[in-house]
């Protein structure tokens, strides 16, 4: 669904991302794991477009995503949620889902109210607060609502950057159910996560990013064994 290859990007001059190869295929959950400045956000970001690349190749469904402009990406069917959620604060909730699907608009009123549907049986505290601004919701709920804004446009692949951060660990668990409910309805999943391990535990695969480079990759469950990955991602000093 997703590869790239050679992928060299970053801000002006300075090259943060070295040489990147990846692949995502259809269905799956993957993870990018990585410490802080690792490149993991401009990873998403020259993906979506908001970075242009400096030199390689991601191709998206068969499309060149060189010659796709960031508003293109949603009608190809690939989506980002950002970091931070950047939900529109001055919006009630329902008026941010159906923004997310405006890219689907000539469906028609029946498929938009029906997307809607879809999203309060998603996340039901979104129906609860449905006329409520987006500005006033918890962290927690700001970042259902990123999710189901993006999930309004019907999307292939999903690129969630960070959806866990500042979150206590019980909106987490609930946030790391409804991805893997993604994938369980056919969605792909390219998950951005400095939580490594429950990012690890939901995913079929995923990739460790050091300083811009890819040093590791594999199966989740065996990355999660990984005695490296344990050692720098996972707190784990002494292992038995
Ligand atoms: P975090 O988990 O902290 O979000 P990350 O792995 O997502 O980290 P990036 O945000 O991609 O890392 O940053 C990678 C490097 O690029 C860092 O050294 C950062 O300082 C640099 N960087 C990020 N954004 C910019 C920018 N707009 N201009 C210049 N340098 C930037």
């Amino acid at each position: 669904m997703l590869k790239i290859r050679n992928l060299e990007s970053g801000y002006g001059k300075l090259r943060v991302l070295k040489h990147i190869s990846m692949h995502i295929k259809h269905g799956e959950i993957v993870a990018i794991i990585g410490a802080n400045g690792a490149g993991k956000t401009t990873l998403l970001s020259t993906i979506a477009g908001l970075i242009k690349a400096q030199s390689g190749e991601i191709v998206f469904a068969d499309r060149d995503l060189g010659t796709v402009t960031p508003h293109q990406l949603p009608h190809l069917g690939c989506v980002m949620v950002p970091e931070g959620r950047q939900v529109f604060a001055p919006l009630t909730v329902e008026e941010n889902l159906i923004l997310g699907g405006r890219c689907r608009a000539r469906d028609g009123a029946a498929a938009t109210a029906s997307r809607l549907e879809h999203q309060y049986e998603l996340f039901p505290v979104l129906r609860q607060r449905r006329h409520q601004y987006a500005g006033t919701l918890s962290g927690g709920e700001q970042q259902m609502l990123a999710m189901g804004r993006a999930l309004m446009a019907q999307p292939s692949l999903i690129m969630l950057d960070e959806p866990s951060t500042g979150l206590a660990p019980l909106i987490v668990q609930e946030i790391f159910k409804v991805i893997a409910a993604m994938r369980d309805e056919g969605k792909t999943v390219l998950l951005v996560e400095q939580n490594a391990k429950a990012a690890l535990t939901i995913a079929d695969r995923g990739y460790v990013l050091e300083t811009g480079k890819v040093i590791l990759q594999g199966a989740a469950t065996d990355l999660l064994a990984n005695r490296d990955v344990q050692r720098a991602y996972l707190g784990r000093e002494k292992i038995e």
